[in-house]
């Protein structure tokens, strides 16, 4: 085997279009359709306009982009997902999607055994963590019918919002000083016995905090109610338990003990957008999903992904960059895992930095791979304005010396459950928050956070007309 290196999308493009090429011409060749014809320099036009269009964008491909939760996918995935689209199967179907149909299969394994479900699994990919959620919801309704749901108040709103599609009543839950669930509250709302499904959150969009799993299992269990796991940011720090607080990694030891799971390979598992997934550790359920069709088309008797999804067409090529991605990084500490823990450090080390500066403090310890920090002042409308500075300041810049910040809303109860208390002038702040998702965030850190403490000292001096000494 050759050393491993960097690959580009346009080096691996073309040996696998030409493949693909290869297929289609074993059929016999025929003439396109003049219908279908183009002008090529028209083409080219319309390329160039895109281009210069698309160049309207944040840099979310670059490690200087530390802001929200995006990066582009993998090369490997971008050619095996261009590949399989030239084809474009529908893994609806064995009959709209055979190679792609087998592929998802064998990747639904490794999810289900890095989540550490058994075989006696039900499950499928989605467009979206969103479409994965409701679905999840929706058999917790049909299991557990006239019943609300309970989230936590740091939840993706996608729960209360699909439990106002499926007509299911949705609980808030408090969160603990570090956007945890809130146990006492949970307990609470439970003895009411209205409760059929329980969310709880491993790796919440905001800050990135874990729900403590471990301890609604038998809350759950003692008041009759489901568990759902919506790890879609979060599921793949399964693969570095070592990298995680003693705690945490016990909450993601429980994930087994759950009902049902929702992850996205689009956020954390190098995919392009369009890959979700839902797990459920039940096969049973498969009778909510009967449904008959004049016009489907189930040839086989194997069973069609079409018959356990609520969804309907499905892009084939998603399994397919999926199953690529995963053989050349499987889902174990040395694959997949090594282009997790970086993040993780990342975050840890920023987090040391932070609470060293005398002009920046943390928010919390981050418990992944999101931080969140903010300027040391005194009143609620200063921070708000700091913060919005900072995160200008940043990017106010020549490209490369861009640097992609984010911020994050937050109220004076939120920030005094974290022992910083400020003058409340205001009912909400900004705050200053970074995903850490790419591995090269790692070595930029110390270099970051020396620039955002500069930057923080101008805002607060432009902002406050206060000199800092940094
Ligand atoms: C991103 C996210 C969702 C929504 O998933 P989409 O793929 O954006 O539809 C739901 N829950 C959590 C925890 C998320 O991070």
């Amino acid at each position: 085997m050759a050393q491993k290196r960097a690959v580009s999308v346009s080096e691996l493009i073309p040996g696998i279009v030409e493949q693909i090429d290869a297929i289609k011409a074993t059929y016999g060749s025929w003439e396109v359709h003049p219908s279908l014809h183009v002008d090529p320099d028209k083409v080219q036009s319309v390329f160039a306009e895109l281009a210069d269009r698309l160049d309207d964008n944040f840099p979310f491909f670059h490690p200087q982009y530390a802001g929200q939760m995006l990066k582009p996918p993998h090369p490997v995935a971008v050619a095996a997902y261009t590949a399989t689209m030239m084809l474009n199967p529908n893994n609806h179907s064995i009959d709209g999607g055979k190679a792609t149909t087998l592929m998802e299969r064998e990747v639904l394994e490794q999810l289900v055994e890095m989540f550490g479900y058994n075989d006696e699994y039900l499950g499928h990919l989605t467009w979206s963590g969103t479409t994965a959620n409701l679905e999840a919801l929706w058999i917790g309704r049909e299991i557990r019918p006239n019943k609300a749901i309970a989230h936590s108040k740091d939840s993706h709103y996608t729960h209360s919002r699909m439990g106002e599609v499926l007509g299911v009543p949705t609980i808030s839950i408090p969160t603990d000083d570090r956007g945890r669930m809130d146990l006492d509250s949970l307990e609470t709302v439970l003895k009411t016995g209205r409760i059929g499904t329980i969310v709880a959150t491993l790796g919440t969009t905001g800050l990135g905090a874990v729900d403590p799993l471990a301890d609604i299992i038998p809350l759950a269990k003692q008041y009759d109610a489901r568990v759902h796991v919506d790890t879609a940011y979060g599921g793949f720090f399964a693969l570095i338990p070592d990298q995680l607080d003693e705690d945490t990694a016990r909450h993601y030891a429980a994930i087994p003990l759950s009902d049902s799971i929702v992850v996205d390979p689009h956020k954390h598992g190098l995919q392009p957008y369009g890959c979700g997934a839902v797990l459920f550790n039940d096969q049973s359920i498969i009778e909510y999903y009967k449904h008959d069709s004049p016009y489907t088309y189930f040839a086989s008797s194997d069973r069609h992904f079409g018959e356990i999804q609520l969804e309907c067409s499905r892009a084939g090529a998603s399994a397919a960059a999926l199953w690529a991605t995963l053989k050349v990084f499987p889902l174990n500490r040395s694959g997949l895992g090594e282009v997790i823990a970086p993040g993780r450090r990342a975050a840890k080390l920023w987090h040391s930095l932070v609470s060293e500066s005398e002009i920046l403090q943390p928010y919390q310890v981050p418990e992944l791979d999101i931080f969140a920090y903010l300027p040391r002042v005194h009143a609620m409308g200063e921070l708000d304005r700091v913060s919005h500075a900072i995160f200008e300041m940043a990017a106010d810049t020549d490209r490369p010396q861009q640097t992609h910040l984010a911020t994050y809303v937050v109220t004076p109860q939120q920030l005094a459950n974290r022992g910083i208390r400020l003058r409340e002038d205001a009912s909400s702040a900004r705050i200053m928050r970074s995903v850490l998702m790419k591995p090269e965030h790692e070595p930029l850190v110390p270099e970051m956070h020396h620039h955002v403490q500069m930057w923080s000292a101008r805002a607060i001096d432009r902002e406050l007309g206060i000199e800092s000494n940094v």
